[in-house]
């Protein structure tokens, strides 16, 4: 059987495994971790809290620094509300492209570094091969957070990571990274007649948001030179002000949400600072004066790291030599790779499929670019093993 049908063949078995993120991934990842054992692979399985979903850490190779991670994640997007041609969770072949929920977005790259490894001479690796498997990425990363987080007390230092999310083989190395948070403002209620008996949630929460707009304008000028994001800047965003009942009363809660997509990792650490110090210092201290029980709580909905396109990456060097590909870009989704980043590795986003298929109906995979994915891995184990 060619390395192309194996790989047809796992994305079957992965397909059928339906990893909605809310819901478990342990079947998808027992299957992985079988198959990485049979072929030489030192499993590690991390589970989170609850122990309905877990990440895979595997290791082929010699116990030594300067490996290549192969990353993706096990969890795909809901079908509910989709109008699907088949049952989304049973795979379909027609002209060429292989259709079924996480097709394209990721397990057509999981199966194909399946089907690789399966050839890879263990004892010819110079260099380790290791897979990062990981559970909760489409809602906020979580999953890559704590294997991350293992990751930094690890005796190797992995050096490359390629995320194969679907870039159509094109070879991507940066992203802006997200960050979501709601902003809650606890005041006072009262009768409208009487604005000093009570302390309005609302006015401070417009208050915030101005500050939140005096930041935005900030981050324009910090737009590093060359920047390729579209706009070059950090963006930011009031998503939504909630707060109030009635004309004549005066609100006691408010609440705020907004997301800024930071550039560079710098412009996380401007934002939130920024934000803290105006809480603590400016409008906090405001509220309290009259009302001692005043409260303004940020609950952070999600942080997604952004991939910072570096002067020096390996990673992106490596692939663009094996693909053959002339250009590098950036793009608008998010990945695991910005954590990755953030301990060390150079990283490199490049995988199988359109992102325009990806948490659509009728999502699928090209055997084709199946079949690119499997060249670019092929030459990624020749070199572990040079
Ligand atoms: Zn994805």
């Amino acid at each position: 059987m060619s390395t192309l049908s194996r790989a047809q063949e796992i994305l079957g078995d992965l397909i059928g495994f339906p990893t909605i993120s809310v819901d478990s991934n342990l079947q998808m990842i027992d299957y992985l971790r079988e198959m990485l054992e049979k072929a030489g692979a030192e499993v590690v399985i991390h589970s989170d809290d609850s122990g309905a979903k877990a990440n895979l850490w595997a290791t082929l190779g010699p116990k030594l620094d300067g490996g290549i991670v192969l990353s993706g994640h096990t969890d795909v997007v809901p079908v509910a509300e989709q109008d699907w041609t088949s049952d989304p969770f049973e795979m379909v072949l027609k002209d060429d492209r292989l259709y079924g929920r996480g097709a394209c977005d990721m397990k057509g790259f999981i199966a194909c570094c399946l089907a690789l490894i399966e050839t890879v001479d263990v004892a010819s690796l110079k260099r380790p091969l290791h897979c990062a498997f990981t559970y909760d990425e489409e809602t906020a990363c979580l999953g890559a957070q704590a294997l991350v987080g293992e990751l930094r007390n690890f005796s190797l230092k992995p050096e490359i990571c390629v995320i194969g999310e679907p870039t159509g083989m094109r070879v991507i190395e940066g992203h802006k990274g997200c960050c979501e948070y709601t902003t809650h403002f606890t005041g006072l209620e009262g009768h409208g007649s009487a604005p000093d008996a009570g302390l309005n949630a609302v006015e401070y929460a417009v208050k915030y948001v101005s500050h939140l707009l005096d930041v935005r304008e900030g981050l324009k000028s910090r737009a590093p030179e060359n920047g390729r994001f579209d706009p070059p800047w950090t963006t930011l965003n009031i998503g939504g002000l909630h707060g109030g009942v009635a004309h004549n009363v005066i609100p006691g809660k408010a609440h705020v949400e907004w997301e800024f997509r930071p550039v560079q990792n710098s412009d996380y650490d401007y934002v939130t600072g920024e934000v803290r110090r105006y809480v603590q210092d400016t409008l906090l201290p405001q509220m309290k004066e009259r009302w001692p029980d005043a409260e303004v709580i940020t609950e952070t909905i999600g942080e997604v790291a952004g991939l910072e396109p570096m002067a020096v990456n390996e990673a992106r060097d490596l692939v663009l030599a094996l693909t053959g590909e002339n250009d590098v870009d950036v793009v608008a989704f998010a990945t695991e790779g910005g954590l990755f980043q953030s301990i060390g590795m150079d990283v490199v986003v490049c995988g199988p499929g359109y992102i325009a298929q990806a948490h659509k109906p009728d999502e699928y995979v090209e055997l084709s670019q199946m079949a690119q994915c499997l060249d670019m891995l092929d030459g990624i184990a020749a070199r572990l093993a040079s």
